[in-house]
């Protein structure tokens, strides 16, 4: 077997007037995440890592932000399409994990949905999802409030 890890990492800043959606869910909060898709930084930390595992760039390259096609769009698509990619290159997903790093809203409540989400868009079983959530303690720019950021990892696997 043949094993291949991916790092993936995002930031988005947080705004009135804007949705917050963190793994696909709908997060019902007075603020959300200002970016030119839908902000998603858990969906697109996952899209990072799997990418990167598989050696197939980065999101940025491959849906940018200049391109009038992804302005608000669902970010779901995205790891729909880079799924693909990882499975045509002959990679089987394996796991995910994730850190999201929030000061609000408290997301104890939100994360079975999360996790939920992750594994239906990833087609994997639920114990192979991590959803951890964190504040970072009143310090930086996370910390103040003024961004929400998210860590992910993932495994890869493939017959040798
Ligand atoms: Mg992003």
């Amino acid at each position: 077997m043949m094993y291949r890890i991916g790092i993936g990492y995002d930031v988005h800043r947080t705004a009135e007037g804007r949705s917050l959606v963190l793994g696909g869910v709908r997060i019902p909060c007075e603020f959300g995440l200002a970016g030119h898709s839908d902000a998603d930084v858990v969906l697109h930390a996952a899209c990072d890592a799997l990418l990167g595992a598989a050696g197939l760039g980065d999101i940025g390259e491959l849906f940018p932000d200049s391109d009038p096609a992804y302005k608000d769009a669902d970010s779901r698509r995205f790891v729909t399409d880079v799924l693909e990619r990882v499975r045509s290159a002959g990679w089987s997903l394996s796991n995910v994990d994730v850190t999201i790093h929030a000061e609000r809203p408290k997301l104890t409540q939100h994360k079975p949905r999360i996790k939920t989400s992750l594994a239906e868009l990833l087609d994997l079983p639920a114990d192979a999802v991590g959803v951890k959530a964190t504040t970072n303690e009143g310090l930086d720019a996370i910390g103040r409030g003024d961004a929400i950021a998210c860590w992910a990892a993932v495994l890869l696997t493939r017959n040798a």
